[in-house]
C-alpha cells in the first residue's frame, strides 16, 4: 500500500493542467498504484493523479464495484444531461453539491501498457470520467456549476473546516464522502 496524501482545494497543483504520459514504464506503475490505494483509502469513486500531487494525465476510478485506471484520456459526451446528481470531490471533503453533467460518456485512452483502451460509462460512471477529466485540465466541479449553485457552494466551502488548509497533510474520516467523492 502506497497511500498518498489528498490536495485540498486551494493548492495550486489542483489548478495546473496536467501533462500527457508519455512513458509507459514502472514510475507510471507506481502511479496508478498509488492512485488507486489512496482512492479506496479515502474512499472515493474516483481519484486524478493532480489530486495527489502528481501532474500526469492519469485518474482510477471505482464505480459499481468496477475498478479501472485510465491515461491520456479523450471524452465523448452525450447532449442529454443531468442537471441535479449530487457530486462530491475528495479535494473538498465532506461537501456534495448539484453538478450538471453528461448522462453517457465515452472516454478513450490507454491503461499502464501503453495499450487503447474504450469505457463506456452512464450516470455515476459517466460523471465520475467527467469529473476526473476535468481535474487533468486544472478544472474543479464547482466550475461545472450554474453561479447560483456555485455561490452556495463557495459560502460552504468557506465555512468547511478545512478551508484555508492546503496543506497535504490532512486527512478525513471515510463517512463524510457518502462514497460518491471524486
Ligand atoms: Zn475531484
Amino acid at each position: 500500500m502506497a497511500i498518498q496524501s489528498i490536495r485540498l482545494f486551494g493548492d495550486p497543483v489542483l489548478r495546473t493542467p496536467a501533462e500527457p504520459v508519455k512513458d509507459f514504464d514502472k514510475e507510471l506503475r507506481k502511479l496508478v498504484k498509488d492512485l488507486t490505494d489512496t482512492m479506496m483509502d479515502a474512499p472515493g469513486a474516483g481519484l486524478a493523479a493532480p489530486q495527489i500531487g502528481v501532474g500526469l494525465r492519469v485518474f482510477t476510478y471505482y464505480v459499481d464495484e468496477q475498478l479501472g485506471h485510465l491515461i491520456n484520456p479523450d471524452l465523448d459526451l452525450s447532449v442529454e444531461k443531468d442537471e441535479e446528481g449530487e457530486e462530491g470531490c475528495l479535494s473538498f471533503p465532506g461537501l456534495s453539491f448539484p453538478t450538471p453533467r453528461a448522462i453517457r460518456a465515452v472516454a478513450t485512452g490507454l491503461n499502464m501498457h501503453g495499450e487503447p483502451v474504450t469505457l463506456e460509462g452512464t450516470d455515476l460512471m459517466a460523471r465520475c470520467f467527467q469529473h476526473e477529466t476535468d481535474h487533468l485540465d486544472g478544472v474543479l466541479f464547482i466550475d461545472r456549476m450554474d453561479l447560483k449553485q456555485r455561490k452556495l457552494a463557495m459560502k460552504e466551502i468557506r465555512e468547511a473546516e478545512w478551508s484555508g488548509l492546503s496543506a497535504p497533510a490532512f486527512k478525513f474520516s471515510p463517512h463524510a464522502t457518502h462514497g460518491k467523492a471524486l
